[in-house]
């Protein structure tokens, strides 16, 4: 019997299900479907642990999906809080980054997924655009109102850096990517690598050189995974290498 590698994927805790005095832990089920459809056994992670559970269950994991979600902390990165921050929750925060640091000097697959790609770069000392519309008023848009446009749509393009990890796992010099961010990466951490970029200049991908898989997105694969085979095989990469 092949064991499957287990991938932690990050959750959030939520008080918007009712009734509000009962909070849950909530994650989209679109990360473990396609955790699971790509060969991994998926295993949710609460973000209010003690460093001991955390400590414990970090140790057991096999690989590491950082998922989408509202913003990190800007104290993080040295700046004041900007107007538009939204859903900032230090416990979150604490754990993610600590998760993702650790992943990175144990060598350990890491996949950061839009909240996630700024996690991985805020972990390795970058810094986050707060604010695209705002900050950067000439760029495409990268976010939408999810009431009225579907997850899975086609936003903008992005070019893909060829020589990189990434070229090589989704085979594509190009690729249409859906887009829910009102954040992007700024100043890029020394370790990451900036490897695809939207046509307006906002960094939609970066990966770290020399490990076996450390690589973030700024798009959400986990609705193109069914439909857009390159999407499908970032997370059997994820996956391959958490074995
Ligand atoms: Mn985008």
């Amino acid at each position: 019997m092949t064991k499957r590698p287990v991938i932690g994927i990050t959750a959030l805790a939520t008080r918007y299900i009712d009734p509000p005095h009962s909070p849950m832990y909530a994650l989209n089920q679109r990360y473990v479907m396609a955790v699971e459809a790509s060969g991994g056994a998926p295993l949710m992670l609460p973000p209010d642990l003690d460093e001991t559970s955390m400590q414990a269950i970090f140790e057991r994991l096999d690989g590491l999906v950082l998922s989408g979600g509202g913003d990190v902390d800007p104290a993080y990165y040295g700046e004041s809080r900007h107007a538009a921050l939204t859903e900032v929750n230090a416990e979150r925060d604490r754990l993610e980054l600590s998760f993702a640091r650790q992943a990175v000097e144990a060598d350990k697959p890491v996949m950061g997924i839009c909240r996630g790609v700024q996690v991985l770069n805020v972990a390795l000392g970058g810094s986050l655009v707060q604010d695209i519309p705002t900050q950067q008023p000439e760029s495409l848009p990268h976010s939408f109102d999810g009431a009225r446009v579907a997850r899975d749509y086609t936003a903008h393009p992005v070019r893909i850096e060829s020589g990189s990890l990434l070229r090589e796992v989704m085979g594509v010099e190009q690729a249409g990517v859906n887009s829910w961010h009102h954040q992007s990466l700024k100043r890029v951490a020394a370790s990451l690598m900036v490897v695809a970029q939207s046509p307006d200049g906002i960094i939609e991908a970066v990966e770290m050189p020399g490990r076996r898989f450390v690589i973030g997105v700024q798009w959400h694969p986990e609705w193109l995974y069914d439909r857009q085979p390159e999407m499908k095989r970032l997370f059997e990469a994820l996956v391959q290498a958490a074995k």
